[in-house]
């Protein structure tokens, strides 16, 4: 599948767009009248593009969103969808208020092309929060929301559509990319993938990572035992058995560039020291 495929259909109305711009993946649950939307993109344009999109799903509305978790590509574009219902897990609402400003500056400079669309951003974060696991309704629809543990933040939700084998896993499964590590708890990380993959059906299970293609239980087996191994390797440097360039050359990602590959032990090392904190 690729970003000109417009929706793509991955359950009974469960529907998923990949997006060129981080190549990111935007999910849709029809319900009757109404639909969710599970993420909103990095600017109010991108989340009028969603929008727009839609239209050639449903012309409902979009009554509830789930952000499967605060950073910006998934949720600066939520002020559009209201007055829509927003879910995020409990710690997503402290994550924006923390972050969300100096993201928002950071992201400019980054990319300068957004950063005019940037600025007129208002941080919106989730109004309807649960700790571990809740289910949402949508058009007489049940859909389940569910927080496995820390790993790429401290509140990625992983969304499941009961009567389908589809689930989204946020960012907590990236394809085609090194997972970014910038904001997470790479030790933790190793229990909560361990946890997301079973919930994918072995046969025609969809597993819907943040960006890159949607992929079968096989990709979030092996994506999981990559996150466990970066876990490991930074435990044997961290206890003194190896050395972070010894590490680098059986690092998980080796088909990424090295700068990319060294993140995710320097993050595992900085949590195993302690030094760690909220973003
Ligand atoms: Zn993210």
């Amino acid at each position: 599948m690729g970003v000109t495929d417009g929706w793509v259909e991955i359950g009974d109305r469960v529907f998923v767009r990949r997006y060129a711009f981080y190549d990111q993946n935007i999910g849709v649950v029809l319900g009757r009248g109404e639909a969710l939307v599970i993420d909103t993109r990095s600017t109010y344009g991108q989340a009028r593009e969603i929008v727009a999109d839609l239209r050639s799903l449903t012309s409902d509305p979009v009554t509830v969103v789930v952000d499967t978790h605060g950073h910006f590509d998934h949720a600066f574009g939520n002020a559009i969808f209201r007055p829509a219902t927003i879910w995020g897990q409990e710690g997503c609402v402290p994550f924006m208020r923390r972050t969300g400003e100096a993201r928002k500056a950071t992201i400019a400079a980054e990319t300068p092309e957004l950063a005019g669309q940037l600025d007129e951003v208002v941080i919106d974060p989730p109004d309807q929060t649960f700790t571990t696991d809740t289910t949402v309704e949508v058009g007489g629809r049940e859909v389940g929301l569910r927080f496995l543990g820390r790993g790429h933040t401290d509140h990625d939700i992983v969304i499941t559509v009961p009567g389908t084998d589809v689930v989204f896993a946020g960012d907590l499964l990236e394809n085609g990319s090194v997972p970014f590590y910038g904001d997470a708890y790479p030790i933790d990380w190793a229990a909560t993938a361990a946890a997301l993959a079973p919930l994918v059906a072995p046969q025609g299970g969809v597993v819907v990572p943040g960006h890159g293609d949607h992929a079968g239980r096989a990709f979030a087996d092996a994506q999981a035992a990559s996150i466990a191994a970066v876990a490991a390797l930074a435990a044997r440097i961290h206890g003194g058995e190896i050395e972070l360039d010894e590490a680098l050359a059986t690092h998980p990602f080796p088909e990424h560039p090295p700068g990319d590959a060294r993140r995710p032990l320097q993050r595992a090392l900085t949590q195993l020291r302690g030094e760690v904190g909220p973003a």
